[in-house]
């Protein structure tokens, strides 16, 4: 089901799905890791070069983007891909100094046959202007929006101007916001990263990761790190994570709406110092309203005024809430992010994934466990 005429919502509850006679309506995982072949060899014969529900799943994501996807075994996997793929030819990869923190640790430990990692402000467009320019052997802008766990928003139309001004390909870690939320391949980017960890496949059971491009070179490029370099998703995992992306659109809406009433119940508390959601940060609430304008995703996180201890004493405390780290499953979960080394959250910052649950028993939670007065 791949009409264009019908939204983007509806092709991915029906991806993967054969409108005939007696084919099943849910497509099966194909667990066979070779298929019979006779004559001409195809990339499909052998479960490195391809397979039948993975396919499925790009045929998902791919309606989401309108782009081609190509999946991995994880976020990480695809990053990895991606950084290899864009690294020939060019010197630096400009990434957020506040993003997801294993980006940058992977970026530095791809050297030498990667780009050399440069950290930059994704908000100080002068900056990233100069960045770019000073990396006359060629750069690569890796932004991510809203980031993790900052929740800081970018200008990725502003982003992509630069970019595209000094020959740079941008790429969008868009694993917060998904696809439905925001479309980075419509704002200046050539590639957008998903982890399907999160999110999109939305129940905590997989580890799984895409890249979605128009660009026919790039993702054939990427298709063939990823059969060398072997990081394939598993066909149980594909089948998980097209049962999730169908109900996505559910759930990230309801996500997002109880975001934004926890993010604004939660600046009103006398304990909580600061609060990070794309929703309640004036500075970039314009920004965020036109390039997502579906919602801000179900990631929020907060500053308790008091040390690291109390933090993890709060997090301890929640009755309902789970203590765990990750995101975008339907069980909400919260966690201490500075307690990941290599992570540069401030020592109190609190990072809430919000769930599916009813935003009062959430509310309700959080007041007992911050102690509401
Ligand atoms: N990008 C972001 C923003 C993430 O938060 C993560 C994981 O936390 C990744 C990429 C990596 O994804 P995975 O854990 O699926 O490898």
């Amino acid at each position: 089901m791949t009409d264009p005429a019908v939204s983007a919502d509806a092709r991915l509850v029906h991806a993967g799905t054969e409108r005939r006679t007696g084919e099943p309506v849910v497509q099966p995982p194909v667990l066979s890791s070779i298929l019979m072949s006779a004559g001409e060899p195809s990339a499909a014969d052998y479960g490195r070069g391809g397979n039948a529900t993975w396919a499925a799943l790009e045929q998902a994501l791919g309606a989401i983007e309108n782009a081609e996807a190509v999946v991995f075994s994880s976020g990480q996997a695809a990053s990895m891909a991606l950084m290899l793929a864009l690294a020939r030819g060019r010197d630096a990869i400009l990434l957020p100094g506040d993003g997801y923190y294993n980006a940058r640790v992977l970026a530095d430990r791809l050297r030498p046959h990667g780009a050399a990692p440069v950290l930059v402000d994704l908000q100080d467009l002068a900056a990233v202007d100069r960045a770019l320019a000073a990396a006359d052997g060629g750069a690569v802008l890796w932004a991510e929006t809203p980031t993790n766990p900052l929740l800081r928003v970018a200008d990725l139309v502003a982003l992509g101007r630069l970019a595209a001004a000094a020959g740079a390909p941008m790429i969008v870690d868009n694993t917060v916001a998904t696809g439905l939320l925001q479309q980075p391949l419509d704002l200046g980017a050539v590639a957008s990263l998903c982890s399907l960890t999160k999110s999109a496949s939305g129940h905590s059971d997989v580890i799984l990761g895409a890249v979605m491009t128009r660009d026919a070179a790039l993702a054939e490029e990427l298709r063939s790190w990823r059969s060398l370099g072997g990081g394939i998703a598993g066909p149980v995992e594909s089948w998980l994570a097209i049962r999730g992306l169908k109900t996505l659109p559910l759930r990230i809406e309801r996500q997002s709406a109880t975001a934004l009433t926890l993010a604004r119940h939660l600046a009103s508390h006398p304990r909580v110092r600061a609060v990070h959601y794309p929703g309640v940060n004036a500075d970039t609430l314009a920004v965020a309203r036109a390039q997502m304008p579906r919602g801000f995703g179900p990631l929020l996180s907060f500053e308790l005024d008091g040390s690291a201890a109390d933090a993890d004493a709060v997090v301890a405390a929640a009755r309902l809430i789970l203590p765990a780290t990750s995101f975008g499953g339907v069980e909400s979960s919260w966690e201490r992010r500075g307690r990941w080394a290599g992570e540069t959250a401030p020592d109190s910052l609190i990072r809430l994934s919000v769930g599916i649950e009813p935003a009062a028993d959430l509310a309700g939670d959080i007041d007992q466990a911050l102690g509401r007065p």
